[in-house]
């Protein structure tokens, strides 16, 4: 299907289409003052993006040309938030200042023309000349210096000869210029101050205007992509360009909306800040908005693409819901990580009537048949539980273990409170318990009706870890400053309890403890004798509920010029209304919807009035609200609601199909393409392209005997104990068919024959 184009998408295919370039050449210019936050991701997904997607080139560029904030830890921690991302930087990283002698001449023949003059006037000065917004400024009497006054100052302010601000070179624009930034705007000042490359080499350095828009003409830039609050600027960069004559192919400047989220602070300056008053441990710190924060913390970058994707590319600045975030890394791990127990504040059972040990087969994956592996749980008589899983005077609603109510131990059996042990002070110190023989998950014949299951692990086999549990770093939407800071964003805890295997095994280095959320085994601090986990993310957005009475947007966000029409247009998130969240809060209620689902239909009157349409053929709410969120929300971004060539209707056949197993859900997303192409109806459509999902062993096990036949290395392993290499044979017998296969019918075959 194909996915709405960006705007800027749109451009660089129509430069390409028209000739204007042979190639598309852009280029992610952070200046190396500090660590790339998700903007810069932001950033990098629209520049690296651009170029792979059209074949062209990306150039890392350090914009380096103020040598006082300059280091080159910041140009290593660039290159990494690259690669990290999974974008090809080359081999070669270029720099601006790589560029200095080259920047001199064109300046030089800026001011050979009469088009740049030395100023000396002191800086309060020069700001009264500028003028206002509706008073014209004036020039300082200096422009009126020769050119050969202005090369032999300018030669001298380049060997060092004046103090800092004695001088600048300007450009000879237009004092009256209704753009303040073409009043005669600075291109060198002096810097009697050594630079991290290039060392004591310059005394002047070129400002952004300057250094810029020729930096990438240098390069050849095609497209020079940057944020809003450069569009003023443009008028320069054309200036500058057309002014020194350069031939073509030139660079043009394109802008678009910076990135800006909730709970969130992303300038560097406030960044420092934090990690320079020791707030945080430092650029890294998992709470941090920080590529190495994010990574440390244990997002995967295909999360983080995924969001850059959703949030998309707009021309109006708005704020994105820092929760958009955090539900493509749960969304992204939920497919992932492997389910394992932990207990973080551990109470002890001794279950009476069991005697000796054994060991439970739990599967790693309990939620996707597809995926193998599995561990071995040690059960005996002493186990812990989580604490705050056992009320001895239980509100209503409380489905666990109390007094009176049994509860299943998850993968073992049920237990029965029989004794509560507490010490002097009251506190509940133990439990006493029993077990019921027959009760086992997967062959529990005793009939006994228990509400929830929950986690536990064995006393004399679990192993203690260190959990650190990291939250929001801001209390508030729009923080603004240290007041804003949230006291709990992290909390350590030493004596947590895991199973053994996700310590011994290591199933993955990211886990969802059941219950509680995905962790991360720290990158730095872990270690066999210590073993360190970072929390993630929360499986539910715990923040949902509790939001605080909202402040003002941040101040540095000007209003949208132009409301998008529909949520999905932008991806940009606003607040909800009070309307759009009792929606949100029904859909998961009555609906059973998860919160991703559920939000974006809350947000969209279009697809929500679909959902409900549809809902009236097929009561699967569901099914029915994932491809009206995927795929007709697609559709939608392209198209108007009239255009669209299906009905409610015709939504409800595809879904009913899948979920009667007449087609996979991934054909499905085939049916689906050509019914929005065609209008033809879904059963038409499968019956013609002959998509009916193949379920009949006598037609999948020769496909499967052909894949093993064609892949003994991989059969060896496997039998070896490989048993992850099951999810590789399945890919191929589904891969052989067209996905047409039964995912179901060829996990049992396949375990056969293998
Ligand atoms: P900050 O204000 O955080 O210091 P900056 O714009 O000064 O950021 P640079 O290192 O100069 O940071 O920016 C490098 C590139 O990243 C620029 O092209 C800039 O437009 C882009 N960029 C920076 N912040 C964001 C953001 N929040 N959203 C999108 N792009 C951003
Ligand atoms: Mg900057």
């Amino acid at each position: 299907m194909s996915k709405a184009k960006d705007f800027l998408h749109q451009i660089v295919e129509e430069d390409l289409k028209s000739g204007k370039y042979k190639e598309v050449h852009t280029r992610f210019p952070p200046e190396p003052n500090g660590f790339p936050h998700i903007g810069h991701a932001k950033s990098i997904v629209i520049n690296f993006g651009l170029a792979r997607d059209y074949n062209g080139k990306c150039n890392l560029r350090m914009d380096d040309t103020d040598p006082t904030k300059e280091d080159p830890k910041y140009v290593k921690a660039l290159q990494e938030a690259v690669e990290w991302l999974g974008f090809d930087r080359g081999e070669k990283t270029y720099y601006t200042s790589d560029y200095f002698p080259k920047l001199y001449e064109y300046a030089v023949e800026l001011i050979k023309m009469g088009k740049a003059y030395v100023d000396s006037v002191d800086e309060e000065t020069m700001r009264e000349l500028r003028g206002t917004v509706t008073e014209p400024g004036r020039r300082s009497e200096y422009a009126k210096r020769s050119v050969e006054e202005n090369l032999d100052l300018f030669e001298r302010m380049k060997k060092g000869e004046f103090a800092d601000g004695e001088h600048v070179l300007r450009a000879k624009i237009d004092m009256s210029s209704p753009n303040m930034k073409m009043r005669d705007p600075i291109l060198y000042r002096i810097r009697n101050v050594a630079h991290y490359r290039v060392g004591d080499e310059w005394h002047i350095y070129p400002m952004y205007d300057f250094a810029h828009c020729l930096s990438d003409y240098i390069e050849g830039i095609t497209h020079s992509i940057c944020t809003l609050e450069f569009e003023n600027n443009r008028d320069i960069y054309d200036w500058v360009i057309d002014t020194l004559g350069l031939p073509p192919p030139r660079p043009y400047q394109h802008e678009f909306a910076r990135l800006a989220m909730t709970y969130t602070v992303m300038s560097k300056r406030k960044l420092l800040e934090l990690v320079e008053s020791g707030v945080v441990s430092g650029w890294d710190d998992p709470r941090l908005p920080t590529i190495a924060g994010y990574k440390r913390r244990g997002y995967t970058p295909e999360s983080i693409l995924t969001f850059c994707e959703q949030i998309g590319v707009a021309k109006a600045n708005s704020m994105v819901d820092v929760a958009q975030l955090e539900f493509c890394i749960r969304d992204d791990l939920n497919k992932k990580a492997p389910r394992v127990m932990a207990v973080l504040e551990p109470l002890k059972v001794t279950i009476e009537n069991y005697e000796g040990s054994e060991l439970l087969e739990a599967p790693y994956y309990p939620h996707d048949v597809a995926k193998e592996g599995s561990r071995k749980l040690p059960f005996s008589k002493e186990i812990y539980i989580e604490r705050s899983d056992f009320e001895e005077n239980p509100p209503k609603g409380y489905y666990r273990l109390t007094p009176k109510q049994p509860v299943r131990l998850k993968h073992a059996y049920i237990i029965e409170c029989t004794e509560v042990i507490k010490d002097s002070e009251g506190n509940i110190v133990e439990l006493k318990a029993k077990y019921y023989p027959n009760s086992k998950s997967g062959e529990d014949t005793s009939g006994i009706k228990v509400k929830s299951a929950i986690q536990w692990v064995d006393a004399k086999e679990a192993k203690r870890v260190e959990v650190r549990l990291y939250d929001r770093l801001y209390k508030v939407e729009a923080p603004e400053g240290m007041e804003d800071l949230n006291p709990d964003s992290l909390k350590v805890i030493k004596g947590a309890l895991v199973e053994p295997a996700v310590v011994t095994e290591k199933p993955d280095k990211r886990l969802q403890f059941e219950r509680y959320g995905y962790f991360y085994m720290d990158p730095v601090d872990y270690s066999d004798e210590h073993p360190v986990f970072n929390k993630i993310v929360g499986l539910k957005d715990s923040w949902a509920k509790k939001k605080a009475p909202q402040k003002p947007q941040a101040k540095a966000q000007p209003k949208p010029k132009k409301e998008p029409k529909t949520p999905q247009e932008s991806g940009e998130f606003a607040q909800m209304s009070q309307e759009e969240q009792s929606r949100f809060e029904e859909y998961q209620k009555e609906y059973g919807l998860n919160a991703q689902t559920a939000n974006i239909l809350a947000r969209d009157q279009q697809l929500a009035k679909l959902f409900s349409e549809t809902l009236k053929h097929l009561d699967k709410p569901v099914a029915v609200a994932n491809i009206v969120t995927n795929d007709v929300a697609r559709e939608l971004k392209e198209k108007s609601l009239e255009e669209l060539k299906f009905t409610p209707a015709a939504i409800a056949e595809l879904v009913a199909m899948v979920e009667e197993g007449t087609i996979s859900s991934k054909i499905a997303k085939e049916v689906f393409e050509e019914l929005s192409s065609s209008g033809k109806s879904p059963k038409a459509i499968v019956q013609e392209r002959g998509l009916v999902q193949i379920s009949d062993p006598a037609v999948i096990v020769p496909i499967i005997d052909d894949v093993i036949a064609k892949n003994p290395e991989n059969v060896k392993k496997y039998k070896e104990g490989n048993s992850r290499l099951f999810g590789f044979f399945v890919g191929q017998v589904l891969k052989a068919t067209g996905g047409k296969a039964n995912p179901q019918v060829v996990n049992k075959l396949l375990q056969e024959r293998l």
